[in-house]
């Protein structure tokens, strides 16, 4: 009964993993999976996560209970107020449903399945382009997925013009996919007056958001500065329509691997405070049902892990450090790479290295360019030319910038 099921082709990007582990060329570069690596190239356990290991682990209380399907209360309540910030006008209004979540991918999932039940009929729209997950969970979900224009190639730059267009001609009310800092894979962000033309106009069509977070903390090192639109976009559309959040703290706390991510349902205003109570309870009791049936309850050990950090102040500070060790070296590793390639005289401007955020770059090396760099110099990166940058270091940026130079060159 099997025999005609097809082969599927690896995954684009767990397929470099594995081609990369099986290299035995001791320069070899891993410039593909976007995950945090030190000036060694090494994996980095936060300061801050031994802390709160330490400290969960000497509690003779521990144990491995479940969680509840809504997931671990003391971790959904700091993961909303480190997204929407302190004075957040929806935490004082109650108006937010927070489910922990199989990290963001999960959270996803989560909203995906959300839209599906009760609004199958909206069209989801994704920057071109996104990250490479985004459409394959909408579309698994049978949500019609499309593209608003972002990434200009020829000037490096967004396509503001054709973004704002593309919001115009959308149907009423329509989903838009966000990424609320350090766009995957473009590393390019509207400034803070382009992004409230891009709420302005999406509230004008009464348009839903869905904010993808990933790199709170991790793009800039200031939780604050990178939950900007989010907290604008709450500040401009929750009167009118209601907001999806999906949060990941892979990144920002190093807990790629244990999953730990949060769903947030901001609800538009309500008439008064018994409605909002209603309808959260309502919608509540919803994402319990879609999360029991798939995965019953959410892993408890990362967000165990998580909350600790985000409720001692001790451990918050530290990781506040964490999140500025990562960021700065990841910058100081871009100003590297573009220097040394403007020593080398590559052809071509470099400058959109250091100018784009989080933790890729989109080079603009062409996919015949980035195989013959795997090829012959043992660097592995994305076809698309997008470049994880945390997998520089001291050691290999020479080669890495020296590689660049020559197949820029033949
Ligand atoms: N959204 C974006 C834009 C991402 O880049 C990623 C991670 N690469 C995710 C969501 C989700 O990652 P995870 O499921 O590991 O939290």
């Amino acid at each position: 009964i099997f025999n005609n099921i097809e082969q599927l082709p690896p995954d684009a990007l767990f397929g470099i993993k594995q081609r990369y582990s099986k290299d035995t060329r001791s320069h070899k570069v891993d410039l593909g999976i976007g995950a945090y690596r030190d000036n060694n190239g090494k994996p980095w356990v936060l300061p801050s996560v031994k802390l709160a290991e330490h400290s969960i682990h000497s509690d003779p209380s521990y144990n491995h209970e479940y969680l509840n399907i809504s997931g671990l209360n003391a971790f959904t309540t700091g993961a909303s107020n480190i997204l929407f910030g302190p004075d957040s006008i929806a935490i004082k209004e109650s108006r937010i449903v927070s489910n922990q979540s199989v990290s963001g991918t999960g959270a996803l999932h989560i909203a995906a399945k959300f839209i599906s039940k009760f609004f199958p009929e909206k069209k989801i729209y994704f920057s071109k382009p996104t990250w490479a997950n985004h459409q394959a969970i909408f579309q698994a979900q049978n949500l019609q997925c499309d593209s608003y224009p972002y990434w200009d190639a020829a000037t490096k730059s967004i396509d503001m013009e054709g973004y704002l267009n593309a919001i115009k001609t959308a149907p009423r009310g329509s989903v838009f996919v966000l990424h609320a800092c350090a766009h995957n894979p473009t590393g390019l962000d509207p400034t803070n007056e382009q992004w409230a033309n891009i709420l302005d106009m999406l509230n004008m069509g009464d348009h839903l958001v869905l904010f993808d977070s990933a790199y709170q903390g991790f793009a800039s090192g200031d939780l604050n500065k990178d939950a900007y639109a989010v907290r604008l976009g709450v500040e401009k559309l929750s009167d009118n329509v209601p907001i999806f959040v999906c949060q990941s703290f892979a990144k920002n706390v190093g807990m790629y691997g244990e999953r730990v991510g949060c769903f947030h349902l901001v609800l538009p205003r309500q008439s008064n405070e018994d409605e909002t109570a209603k309808v959260k309870a309502a919608l509540s009791s919803q994402l319990n049902k879609i999360v029991r049936s798939e995965i019953s309850n959410p892993p408890a050990y990362g967000a165990k892990i998580v909350a600790q950090i985000l409720n001692d102040e001790n451990m918050t500070n530290q990781w506040h450090k964490d999140m500025v060790t990562m960021s700065s070296r990841i910058i100081k590793m871009r100003h590297s790479l573009r220097d040394k390639l403007n020593e080398l005289g590559t052809p071509g401007n470099w400058d959109h290295i250091v100018s784009q955020t989080g933790m890729f770059s989109f080079t603009g090396l062409t996919a015949d360019m980035v195989k013959r760099l795997e090829e012959e110099h043992a660097i592995y990166m994305v076809s698309s030319g997008r470049a994880s940058i945390a997998g520089l270091n001291e050691h290999n940026v020479d080669h890495v910038a020296k590689s660049i130079d020559e197949v820029v060159n033949h």
